[in-house]
């Protein structure tokens, strides 16, 4: 299979602009025409989907929550990336190009990049335009921070609630189209299949939530905006119901799943606490602006953080990488919070957290600075371990927390399958092996309001679609597919929950194929995995029926297709030799413990083909080039 990636060549800055002229248009009159199923309202979906019905399309819109409101996107809490450069910083588009590309471990295509560093500035005139309160100076300006892997501040945020802020906004643009009768919402509606017809992505076989209403909708094009598949580990720091039916199963129908192992570990968040817990909550990387990451000297030492004096401490991430300090990047601050933890310095309890401490901030700028800047993140902090973070300082630990990999799409965000595009987190595109945080809000808006709008016309009007019946057989067995699935997890009738299933599942995942892999463990898990999935299709206990709400219903099919995914990533990462971003293998890192690129073998995506349950895949690759910012040893010293 030939990957076309249709990325434009010629000088970077044109490449967009040049590649949007030469799209083909659909007339006004006939965009009303066509209809579009966009599957997911966060932040992708939904600002997708009401400009899609701006332009003029009939959109069809889904998500499994009872409102577009309550997407995951909600949850984003530290700000959004834009080269606006407000602070007269030395930040410009190039700079926000190359800092992604250099903090995606040189695994990004270029010309994305570029675009998304583009398209990032209209992306906050938008907002504003929309009415998103986004923080300001006392003049009235627009006001930023910084955000790790940047040296400058170009993070727009509205205090600890930036994705709240910015889903309220896509929502009454969703809202007004819904008010106009060209978009139809269908909340607490869950894609179960995809229906490929003739090759291209025509229709979505749906379960209606609250009766369990089976449908089918067919459409000329299908877009999947449903968000990254971090839950996969059992604990991370997405929704409970954050997952990847939607991409898997459009996996399954033949759509390549790119760099599934490429996970991001955030450094900052709340510990474990315990066996029993079954989510885990992050504090925002924009504490590191203000906060001290910083471990005792000596090992085993179990003085509280006001006993410990300065001399005995170890502000490690400020010495061993004194140019960035705290905000080195999400996979560097994560990988030496593990080593000094390893090292058995590691504070707590378990001894598996690092301090976050804004006690010189507190004392340098005053805890009402602080608290104005952070508050809802501090009470979250305090509400959750009991502790006052304005008193001590926080305790913080790396947990799963962002999926780079996802469905592989081209430069116009379509995947392989024609008519299927893919938007948001659920894609592999723009982040390389490591994305820089703020930069996962700017790309999913970027997509769905400013990218998408543009590429999906020039394949409506490139291609002509024949009606389609639900008695087509495509149709047929799509529907017959979803029965299936949902008939056999209800025979089952066995003895084990589902989410006992599902964190033993995250446990082997998150043990080898975590933050630190290698050959060996991947091996293991890659032996532990399948009969796992076996027990589970024979012994999960499902209570209740099909035709009802039925909760663990739902939660069963969401998790025997993480265990497909599983087995992929581990595989992913088995063959990918070489450490890059947030892939760490342990066999090749520096002298000084970091990640070892090998690009003379692995400068590719790694795109996989679905070939059955227990089946081998195959890797299809796609080669990275890059003109611009040249391949090195990331350095944050
Ligand atoms: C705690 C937290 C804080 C974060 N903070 C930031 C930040 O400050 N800055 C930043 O840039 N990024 C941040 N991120 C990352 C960012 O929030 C996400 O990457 C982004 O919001 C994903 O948006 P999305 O639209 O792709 O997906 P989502 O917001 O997850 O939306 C997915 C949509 O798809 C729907 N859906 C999914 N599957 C199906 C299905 N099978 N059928 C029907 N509908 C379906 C859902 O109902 C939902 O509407 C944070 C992430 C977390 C976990």
């Amino acid at each position: 299979m030939l990957l076309d990636s249709k990325s434009p060549t010629g000088p970077i800055e044109k490449r967009w602009e040049d590649h949007r002229f030469h799209l083909k248009l659909v007339n006004p009159a006939n965009k009303r025409k066509y209809t579009i199923l966009v599957v997911g309202s966060g932040l992708a979906g939904g600002s997708a989907a009401a400009t899609l019905a701006e332009l003029g399309y009939n959109v069809k819109c889904f998500c499994f929550q009872d409102s577009p409101r309550r997407a995951h996107s909600i949850a984003a809490q530290g700000g959004i990336n834009a080269a606006k450069n407000y602070h007269n910083d030395g930040d410009s588009v190039y700079r926000l190009f190359y800092d992604t590309v250099k903090g995606g471990d040189f695994r990004a295509r270029e010309s994305n990049v570029y675009r998304l560093a583009t398209v990032s500035l209209n992306i906050i005139d938008q907002c504003v335009a929309q009415g998103v309160p986004f923080a300001r100076e006392y003049s009235g300006y627009l006001d930023n921070r910084s955000f790790g892997g940047a040296q400058v501040s170009r993070t727009f945020y509205a205090r600890g609630q930036t994705g709240q802020q910015l889903l309220l906004g896509a929502y009454q643009a969703l809202e007004r189209q819904i008010g106009a009768g060209t978009v139809q919402m269908f909340p607490r509606t869950e894609m179960l299949d995809l229906v490929v017809i003739d090759g291209k992505a025509r229709g979505i076989v749906t379960r209606n939530l609250i009766t369990g209403k089976m449908e089918t909708h067919i459409g000329d094009a299908v877009v999947l905006g449903t968000g990254g598949y971090g839950n996969v580990f059992y604990l991370s720091t997405n929704a409970k119901g954050c997952n990847t039916t939607a991409i898997w199963r459009a996996h399954k129908r033949g759509a390549l799943f790119a760099n599934p192992c490429f996970t991001q570990i955030h450094p900052t968040c709340i510990p474990v606490s315990g066996d029993y817990q079954s989510k885990l909550t992050l504090m925002s990387e924009s504490l590191r602006n203000d906060g001290r990451v910083w471990v005792p000297l000596k090992k085993g030492d179990k003085r509280t953080a006001s006993q410990i004096p300065e001399a005995e401490r170890d502000y490690f991430l400020e010495r061993k990488y004194p140019s960035f300090g705290n905000l080195v990047p999400r996979d560097v601050a994560s990988r030496n919070a593990k080593q000094v933890c390893d090292d058995g310095r590691g504070v707590g309890e378990t001894g598996l957290a690092v301090f976050l401490d804004f006690r010189d901030a507190i004392q340098r700028l005053g805890k009402h600075t602080i608290k104005e800047r952070y508050g809802n993140l501090f009470d979250m902090y305090q509400r959750i371990t009991g502790e006052d973070p304005y008193q001590e300082p926080m305790r913080i630990y790396p947990a799963i927390h962002y999926t780079m990999g996802g469905l592989w799409v081209d430069y116009n965000l379509m995947s392989n399958i024609p008519g299927l595009y893919v938007i948001g987190e659920a894609n592999f595109s723009d982040h390389g092996a490591n994305r820089l945080g703020a930069s996962a809000l700017m790309q999913g808006l970027a997509d769905g309001y400013f990218v998408l709008p543009n590429t999906i016309g020039d394949y409506l009007a490139s291609n002509k679609f024949d009606k389609v019946e639900n008695s087509h057989a495509a149709v047929r067995e799509a529907e017959s597919n979803v029965t299936q699935i949902t008939r056999r997890l209800l025979e089952c009738k066995g003895t084990r929950s589902v989410d006992s299933f599902h964190r033993e599942l995250g446990k082997i995942l998150w043990e080898d194929c975590g933050m630190a892999r290698n050959a060996a463990g991947l091996k293991k898990a890659l032996s532990l995995i399948p009969p796992l999935r076996e027990q589970f299709w024979r012994d999960v206990k499902i209570i209740g029926g099909a035709e009802e709400l039925n909760q663990t219903l739902e939660r069963a099919g969401r998790v025997a297709d993480f265990f497909e995914l599983a087995e992929l990533m581990c595989l992913d990462a088995l063959e990918r030799n070489e450490s890059c971003g947030g892939h760490f293998r342990e066999e090749y890192q520096t002298p000084e413990g970091e990640a070892a690129r090998d690009d003379a073998n692995y400068s590719y995506a790694a795109a996989w083909e679905y070939k059955g349950v227990g089946q081998p895949p195959v890797v299809h690759k796609e080669p990275l080039t890059f003109e611009y910012v040249h391949p090195a040893q990331r350095s944050y010293k």
